[in-house]
């Protein structure tokens, strides 16, 4: 039976996925020179897609890396000094401050409860404080921030770096480039790729950071420094042997998703989300897990179970349908249901018609 992906990510891939695939084994990309002319068209298309795909203004870099959990640490690198900040409310935001403390930096911590969102107004920041970490849409719980609460830091603390998570959300947030100095994800997720690529869009001052701690003689890292990026990429080159099969797709998907429209593709999220946010908020039994409505992710419906999580995902697979479990300790207590360009408005009906079906289990 052909299953339907619901799940974080990997998820969904995007419906023209296949196509490109096929085409690209036809032309025997995975075989081609990461040096030559054929690779730099690629890779000129996968930055030329994704700048105008999202608007990413002429003044920011973009760079290629094999993850978001590699971001974590290239941005603890480049950009951190001695001094970070990180905003968590659950597991994502937590693993980058874990990261920065892996290289001895002094991480300050400011937590909401899990599930909760954040009271940005009253938050105080120490004035030595370098990187802001921020995570966009926390997938083990379903908190996702306001992004003027997101320019609005960027306001009061200019000299900071703000950088965003947004791996479980991009594209959907309408971010402002000149507000937020590192927007990172990885392509697995909201865009509908195979896993084993992330991608950072870098604003002018953190690149000047970087350039700046090298200047101080401290280590930026090696082939993953900005520097060394900023080399490759000016040839239109990684450092590295890169994912070539997948920034030959990522360019490929941009297009498909650029004829689409991101306007169409937030509405169509917006409206799938109100579908879902409808049918759990009166549902006897599934209730949304993050009360309040300005916290509740758009991208990600987080729904509790009382306890019957996985046989809830065991009956749904019987009907091709995946949708995941809680993240790690609420594993059987919530459900996570992914809502990205992928999924169609038929296929969240599609869902939640099944789930209408499955009252034996609950
Ligand atoms: C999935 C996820 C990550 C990690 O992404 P990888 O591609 O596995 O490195 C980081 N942050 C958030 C919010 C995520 O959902």
């Amino acid at each position: 039976m052909k299953r339907i992906f619901f799940t974080a990510g990997p998820s969904q891939y995007y419906p023209t996925v296949p196509q490109h695939l096929r085409f690209a084994i036809d032309e025997q990309i995975m075989s081609i020179s990461h040096r030559g002319d054929e690779f730099m068209k690629i890779y000129e298309n996968a930055d030329s897609g994704l700048r105008r795909f999202l608007g990413i203004p002429e003044s920011h870099k973009v760079f290629f890396f094999g993850s978001a959990t590699e971001i974590w640490e290239r941005i603890t690198q480049n950009c951190i000094e001695a001094h970070s900040a990180h905003f968590v409310n659950g597991v994502f935001g937590e693993r980058f401050a874990w990261t920065a403390k892996q290289y001895g930096k002094k991480t300050t911590v400011i937590e909401a409860p899990f599930g909760k969102g954040f009271d940005f107004v009253n938050a105080e920041l120490p004035e030595d404080v370098e990187v802001i970490g921020l995570t966009h849409n926390e997938s083990s719980n379903g908190v996702m921030l306001n992004m003027e609460d997101v320019h609005g830091l960027k306001d009061r603390y200019p000299e900071m770096l703000i950088t965003l998570d947004v791996v479980s959300s991009m594209p959907y947030p309408q971010i402002d480039y000149t507000k937020v100095d590192v927007t990172y994800f990885s392509v697995q997720k909201g865009f509908g790729l195979p896993a084993g690529l992330g991608v950072a869009i870098i604003s002018p001052q953190a690149f000047e950071k970087a350039g700046s701690l090298v200047k101080k003689g401290i280590g930026t890292g090696s082939y993953h420094s900005f520097a060394e990026l900023e080399k490759y990429a000016q040839k239109r080159q990684t450092p590295e042997t890169p994912n070539v099969m997948n920034l030959y797709l990522l360019g490929k998907v941009c297009k498909d998703l650029q004829n689409k429209g991101l306007e169409t593709i937030r509405t169509e999220t917006n409206e799938k989300a109100e579908l879902m946010d409808s049918y759990f908020e009166s549902h006897p039994v599934l209730k949304p897990f993050v009360d309040k409505r300005r916290d509740r992710s758009r991208t990600m419906a987080v729904v509790t179970t009382g306890g019957t999580s996985q046989k809830i995902v065991d009956a749904l697979l019987e009907q091709g349908i995946e949708v995941g479990l809680g993240y790690g300790q609420w594993a059987n207590k919530h459900l996570r249901i992914a809502n990205f360009p992928a999924h169609s408005k038929e296929d969240i009906k599609h869902l939640l018609h099944a789930l209408d079906t499955l009252s034996s289990h609950l």
